[in-house]
């Protein structure tokens, strides 16, 4: 008898074309059958689509009040910051919620009041200025986290225009949709957290730096995805080759957050205010030291553009988030309160081993003493407590009779190791 016979009867995946003795089972009739991998393909994917409309339309928009109370769990001061955003954000995906796209529902509480149709809300980026290590990134990744929402990071320095070396402004948006798995509707409704704008300013008219206009194709090329454009990303990222395919992403309601040190500000600020330059070493400037968040809330979008911004970029930054310094007392909370602060994070890999980590509170005002000196805000607290910890955590697993391991102030002040009590 020939093959033939079998291979007419034979059943095969309408799907996948798998012939039955490919798949583990076959279902279906009268010479259509479905494969059982395709079956659970299928199921995977109707969840997924459930499941996102569900989401959707069960994910009440977070009030202000609600995004300030969960910022303040993680970020230590910062209050006007806080407030300013809160707001800022709110308004942001609300506009979405009233047209019924976006990722949140929100119900247009006044009837009674009747809404002008012809009047469009527009979208509102947001600048943080405010020293390094004030928690402007923390910020940033901290509101993706509670609104649930793709998010990606991108350094405004490695950023080029189209067809120099560096990376593409597009690579931003791949970023964001690989963040968000590749789900170009829920990639469309993100937040991305540009850093260290600043620095890539024309800074052709601050008189304390140097001449340099470098900066200002990249932030032609930043303003066209802040303005919304549809962004052409490849999926592996990089330089852009005639034949590869692309995935449209519209960058119009994508939240964009900038964030800046933005050194010198100080000046161009005060000199505005009282309407004369202020030097170095005058009362203002070193008044102002104490309470740059105060002074950044000043700010005006003709500090921006004297600072070395284009108008048009700074004109689609319209809301401005002022950071202050953290003084020792801040960098003392930074270390103890946030949920995820860093003296718990150290607890839990200590507790992991069956060991009770005790850091008394002069440590914590040595440590935070120590990185208030080195300028860098709370990034410096990092270093200082992985150096304290290195050898002990580099012990303590070959140690079973540890029971408790004690930093305390003389520990932080002489670089001693910790002291350990044992069973
Ligand atoms: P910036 O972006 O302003 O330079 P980051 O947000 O990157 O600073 O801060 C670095 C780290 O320092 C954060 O990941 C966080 O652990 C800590 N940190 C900084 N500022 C704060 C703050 N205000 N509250 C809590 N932690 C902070």
């Amino acid at each position: 008898m020939s093959d033939d016979i079998f291979k007419f009867d034979m059943k095969k995946c309408v799907f996948c074309g798998k012939g039955e003795n490919e798949a583990f089972k076959m279902v279906g009739d009268r010479g259509t059958f479905i494969c059982d991998e395709c079956i659970k393909k299928s199921n995977e994917l109707i969840n997924r689509v459930a499941d996102k409309e569900r989401k959707a339309a069960t994910r009440k928009l977070p009030r202000p009040s609600e995004i300030k109370n969960i910022l303040d769990q993680y970020v230590i001061g910062q209050e006007m910051a806080k407030k300013i955003i809160s707001v800022a954000v709110y308004n942001h995906y609300k506009r979405a919620g009233l047209t019924g796209k976006g990722p949140f529902s929100f119900e247009n509480r006044r009837d009674a009041i009747e809404l002008e149709d012809d009047v469009e809300l527009e979208k509102s980026n947001i600048l943080l200025a405010g020293p390094t290590g004030s928690g402007k990134t923390l910020m940033a990744r901290t509101l993706a986290d509670i609104l649930d929402v793709p998010f990606a990071i991108a350094d405004a320095t490695t950023l080029t225009e189209a067809g120099y070396v560096g990376e593409d402004v597009e690579n931003i948006i791949l970023r964001l949709l690989q963040n968000a798995a590749f789900d170009v509707e829920m990639a469309q409704w993100g937040i991305i957290y540009v850093d260290e704008i600043d620095k890539i300013s024309r800074k052709s008219e601050t008189p304390s730096i140097t001449r340099d206009v470098s900066g200002e194709g990249v932030q032609q090329a930043l303003l066209n995805i802040l303005e919304g454009t549809v962004a052409n990303v490849h999926k592996q990222g990089g330089r852009k080759h005639p034949n590869q395919k692309f995935i449209k992403v519209d960058t119009t309601n994508i939240l964009f957050i900038c964030g800046g040190a933005f050194d010198g500000m100080e000046s161009i600020i005060s000199s505005r205010i009282s309407d004369k330059q202020v030097g170095f070493g005058s009362r203002l400037v070193r008044g102002k030291k104490k309470n740059i968040g105060e002074l950044f809330s000043k700010t005006q979008q003709q500090d921006l553009t004297k600072y070395g911004l284009i108008p048009e970029l700074v004109g689609r930054l319209p809301v401005i988030g002022p950071f202050n310094d953290l003084n020792r007392d801040d960098l003392v909370r930074v270390l103890k309160e946030p949920k995820n602060s860093l003296v718990r994070q150290y607890k839990k890999l200590f507790a992991l081993e069956g060991i009770r980590l005790t850091v008394t509170e002069d440590a914590l005002h040595k440590i935070a003493t120590r990185a208030s000196e080195q300028s860098r805000g709370a990034r410096g607290l990092r270093t200082i407590i992985e150096n304290i910890m290195l050898d002990i955590m580099y012990d303590i697993p070959d140690r079973e009779d540890v029971v408790e391991c004690i930093v305390n102030g003389e520990v932080v002040e002489k670089r001693s190791a910790p002291v350990v009590k044992t069973a």
